[in-house]
């Protein structure tokens, strides 16, 4: 790869924000990846060169034009809360941190258009002044960007009622620049804005997103504790098909699980399993008699009016699970899956048996092609990358879906390949593959010498 020079790239720069204080840098080339094990010794020592940080679309287009002169790799960065070291630049070069794009341009009953460094809560916040709130965020909508969560995530809480925001409707518009010698700016909509959603900032910057809304609940939070497991997996699966109640999150937690969330330990009797939830207040008045049919005991209720008040459930769902069991026990990992829609919940019950103590069932139900399926964020007992894989594998033997997050390789991580519409649509957005280099098989490093 060629050499940078640093000083005429930073020259060019001026005017703009910029980092160049090498830990600042070494900071914000970081992400969650050292949930993995695996990923922690491989990422070492990434680095980017230089941060910038545009204030507005004008300044990512000069940025993207100087990258491109420079033959610069660019790795696209929001608030670096992802967890397979995708915006870990593997070659060094510009990291371009979108935090400062924090314009909510407009908000109409739906629908909302927002600049890409804006906090999914502060969108949230906003839409919910005139009756609206966002469809879904990941457990880190206080921090996370909604370009990151579009280039990077794919649901979370809220998911159970509108499945994952890769489903056709959940992103309305993308505007991405492009990465090229005169960079151009495009608006991609409707279906077309799958060319980038979940791309990991290889083919286009985001600079604005327009992002269908729903009606606001307001959510109230429960937990219910169960003697058996499968009582609390069957309960969350019997509630999340309820279609008459309205629900934000369902997440059950096999013992000892529950046991890593310090604040909730008085709510959940040691030895108990647990469901966490957010429900719509009104369907509330149906909740006591579904636990009883289970055989579950609710614990905890905290009002609507109360939220943001106190704990917040939500912030102990999805990967806020493994956040905090390690920050007790830092030698556990976890596993992202998807059951197969099968009712019985014959496949949830046979690995939690399988496995023991050793994968800590962990699940998120979510909506699928309108069915209710148990996602599943399993926490690991790490001992070797062999047994981590053996784990894996005997999960996709049986019918799991692994999105495997112990690798910084789009194609290992579940999909085999990468969508060809991207790959297309990279030869527009990023024709001298500078766009966050060497996450992807198939892509070679086009940087020319
Ligand atoms: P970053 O981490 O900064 O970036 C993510 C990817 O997007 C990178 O590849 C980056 O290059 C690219 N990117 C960022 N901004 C842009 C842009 N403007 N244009 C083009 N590319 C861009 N994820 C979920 O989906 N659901 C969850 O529930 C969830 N829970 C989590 C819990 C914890 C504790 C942690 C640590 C992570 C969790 N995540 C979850 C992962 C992550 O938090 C989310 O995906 C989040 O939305 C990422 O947003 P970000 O701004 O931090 O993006």
């Amino acid at each position: 790869m060629k050499t940078i020079n640093l000083d005429a790239l930073i020259n060019s720069l001026e005017g703009l924000e910029i980092i160049t204080d090498p830990s600042q840098i070494a900071k914000l080339s970081q992400d969650y990846h050292s949930f993995s094990p695996v990923l922690v010794p491989k990422l070492e020592g990434k680095v980017g060169d230089v941060v910038v940080r545009p204030a507005n679309e004008e300044e990512v287009l000069k940025v993207a034009a100087i990258c491109a002169k420079f033959r610069v790799p660019v790795t696209v960065r929001g608030a670096g809360t992802g967890n397979y070291g995708q915006c870990v630049p593997l070659h060094g070069g510009v990291i371009l941190d979108m935090t400062r794009l924090q314009n909510i341009l407009w908000v109409k009953p739906g629908l909302a258009r927002v600049e890409a460094g804006v906090k999914l809560a502060a969108l949230d916040k906003k839409a919910r002044d005139s009756g609206w709130e966002i469809r879904m965020a990941p457990s880190t909508y206080r921090t996370a960007t909604i370009g990151g969560f579009i280039a990077g995530g794919s649901g979370g809480i809220g998911s159970v009622q509108y499945g994952l925001l890769g489903d056709r409707g959940n992103i309305q518009a993308l505007r991405v620049v492009t990465v090229e010698d005169e960079p151009r700016v495009i608006e991609l909509r409707g279906d077309d804005v799958q060319k980038v959603n979940h791309a990991w900032g290889i083919n286009g910057i985001i600079t604005e997103v327009e992002i269908p809304l729903g009606p606001a609940y307001p959510w109230a939070e429960v937990i219910v504790t169960f003697d058996e497991f499968m009582a609390a997996a069957k309960f969350g699966q019997a509630l999340g098909y309820a279609d008459g109640m309205i629900k934000k999150s369902i997440s059950v937690f096999a013992s000892p699980i529950p046991q890593y969330f310090h604040a909730l330990q008085q709510y959940i009797p040691k030895g108990t399993h647990a469901a966490l939830l957010m429900l719509a207040e009104p369907s509330l008045e149906f909740l006591p008699e579904l636990v009883q049919q289970h055989g579950g005991k609710i614990t905890y209720q905290k009002p609507a009016e109360e939220a943001g008040k106190g704990v917040n459930l939500g912030e102990f769902t999805w990967n806020h699970t493994t956040l905090h069991a390690r920050s007790v026990d830092s030698s556990i990992t976890y596993l992202q899956s998807m059951f197969p829609a099968n009712q019985s919940l014959q496949l949830v019950e046979h690995l939690y048996e399988h496995f023991g103590d050793e994968v800590m069932m962990h699940l998120e139900f979510f909506r699928v092609n309108s069915a209710v399926v148990p996602g599943a964020l399993q926490l690991v007992r790490y001992t070797t990358e062999e047994r981590l894989n053996e784990i894996i594998h005997y999960h996709e033997q049986q019918g799991v879906f692994i999105a495997n997050p112990h690798t910084y390789i789009i194609e290992d991580g579940g999909r085999n390949v990468i969508d060809p519409k991207q790959l297309k649509f990279k030869e527009i957005a990023d024709p001298y593959g500078l766009m966050n280099p060497g996450k992807s098989k198939v892509l070679q490093l086009k940087i020319q010498n």
